[in-house]
């Protein structure tokens, strides 16, 4: 094995780990979202169902 090979994977493993922080982060954005929507919703239930004043 050469130090150039050996460069080259840690690069590659680099941009795998890179690659895999990205996505998580996308991951844990978009679940956010998408938690913040459903929490918005289900209090907007509650304030309906219990009259009070909302829009
Ligand atoms: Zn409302």
């Amino acid at each position: 094995m050469t130090t150039q090979t050996v460069a080259v994977q840690s690069s590659s493993r680099l941009y795998a780990v890179l690659g895999a922080a990205l996505l998580g982060i996308t991951m844990i954005v978009l679940a956010g979202h998408v938690q913040a929507a459903a929490l918005h919703d289900a209090a907007h239930d509650v304030r309906h169902a219990t009259g009070f004043p909302c829009h």
